[in-house]
């Protein structure tokens, strides 16, 4: 007679317990969003003035937002590289420069899919740049690779198509096994050419409707590094715009795609991070774009962690790309690999304090390498045959060199980075890439090399 009941309730505590025992046993999925060459500021105060991230600001809000969060390199690949792999571009070796050859990621180096994958994750990038294809190795250990780029530099895989292939993927998932999941937007990087209505929203009077002039195309690119071109400040600001009209319109495609996981009920599961590879110039230091500067309008990035039963917070100390990769494995519960030399962030999600530690950049795309070191509120910028010194913690603009005024602080930090430097193992420095056919190809439409090369 009782039976039916006595089924029920079995089956009810079988239930329970089976939830119980998933919950404890289930690890977190991880959704990495890096969107290129996408300046801090924009998603700080001055995205908030100019209302280029509604999405994001909305999405801080119930986020930690590290407002001080730098990346390694100033441009894709060695900073990609440092985001996955955990260590500095002068240990993972991916980079180079255009006179002496591009690297792709030393052999061996262990990444963030690959210890997701190896603890049973399934593994999936979404990428737009031929810097993380297969070529150059940053995106090797992720189980499923999905790189689009063309030879063109007006065409990319724009932000809503990209959205698309993540939604499909998060949506075929099933829920057998964790993901890990980077999703690569392309959008802000030049050529400036923002859909409508974000082109009408951004860009200046003048340009607002007609779509005919764009900046950042190959012609201007090339002109530009062989000296041929130097915008002027108006020229700049119009730039700028069109640029703002690219950020906001990535800034909704990211939106359609948080809102997509929390559709698919993924969101009380799954931690995310949303960072930028580097940012961009518009004459902070009299240049433009990006790569050639170790200055913070390209090394100073946005950083928004939203982790499941954690607080919303902010956090002002300097943190660093090489931080995510330990980051993730504590909120997982995975071991990092050994080569994982940053600390974890995860103390300090919902604002929670955090030791400052000193921040190393490294790279120049264009020429000579470029270092800086930034610690106690000063920062160390080193040229082949010169140093400059910047108080950030009073001169965030890196405008004024005290290097000869603050001569204890240049050879404290002079000192503190050779030792860093010294200290590093000594990898392979990469495997040198062979840059030709498609690449190549690619390579000049982009600007990135010379008509002759
Ligand atoms: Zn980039």
């Amino acid at each position: 007679m009782n039976r039916p009941s006595t089924l029920r309730r079995t089956a009810l505590a079988a239930l329970v317990l089976g939830l119980a025992a998933c919950s404890e046993s289930r690890r977190p999925n991880v959704l990495f969003v890096v969107v290129d060459t996408l300046r801090a500021d924009r998603v700080g105060e001055s995205g908030r003035e100019r209302g280029v991230t509604p999405y994001l600001q909305r999405f801080a809000e119930g986020a930690t937002r590290f407002e001080a969060c730098h990346a390694h390199a100033p441009w894709t690949l060695p900073s990609c590289a440092a985001i996955l792999s955990g260590r500095h571009p002068a240990e993972h070796g991916a980079g180079g420069n255009l006179g002496d050859g591009m690297r792709r990621l030393a052999d061996g180096v262990e990444t963030l899919p690959g210890v997701f994958g190896a603890a049973g994750y399934r593994t999936h990038a979404i990428v737009n740049v031929a810097f993380l294809g297969e070529q150059f190795g940053v995106t090797r250990e992720f189980g499923g690779l999905d790189a689009v780029h063309f030879d063109s530099n007006t065409e990319v895989r724009r932000a809503e198509t990209t959205t698309d292939a993540a939604l499909e993927w998060l949506g075929e998932a099933g829920d057998a096994e964790p993901f890990l999941l980077f999703v690569h937007y392309f959008d802000p990087h030049a050529v400036y050419d923002p859909p409508q209505p974000f082109r009408r929203n951004f860009a200046l009077p003048q340009d607002r409707d007609d779509a005919s002039w764009v900046f950042g195309t190959r012609q201007q690119m090339m002109a530009l590094r062989a000296g041929r071109l130097r915008p002027d400040a108006a020229t700049l600001r119009r730039a700028e715009a069109l640029y703002d009209g690219e950020v906001a319109y990535t800034d909704a495609a990211l939106g359609r795609l948080l809102d997509g996981l929390a559709a698919l009920g993924l969101d009380d599961d799954t931690i995310v991070v949303i960072t930028g590879d580097h940012g961009e110039e518009f004459g902070d230091h009299g240049g433009f774009e990006h790569g050639h500067t170790v200055y913070d309008e390209l090394t100073h990035v946005p950083l928004l962690v939203r982790a499941p039963g954690r607080e919303a917070g902010t956090v002002t100390t300097d943190v660093r790309h090489v931080d995510l990769a330990p980051t993730l494995c504590e909120l997982a519960d995975l071991a990092p690999a050994t080569g994982f030399v940053g600390r974890s962030l995860a103390p300090g999600l919902g604002g929670g304090p955090l030791e400052p530690r000193p921040v190393l950049a490294q790279g120049n795309m264009w020429g000579p390498a470029l270092t800086s070191w930034r610690q106690d509120g000063w920062k160390l910028v080193r040229e082949p045959g010169r140093d400059r010194l910047f108080h950030v913690a009073e001169d965030p603009g890196e405008q004024v060199d005290l290097a000869a005024e603050a001569p204890e602080e240049l050879s404290r930090l002079g000192k503190a980075l050779e030792r860093a430097l010294a200290g590093f193992q000594a990898l392979a420095a990469g495997s040198e890439v062979e840059v030709q056919g498609e690449l190549l190809e690619w390579m000049r439409q982009m600007g990135y090399a010379g008509e002759g090369q």
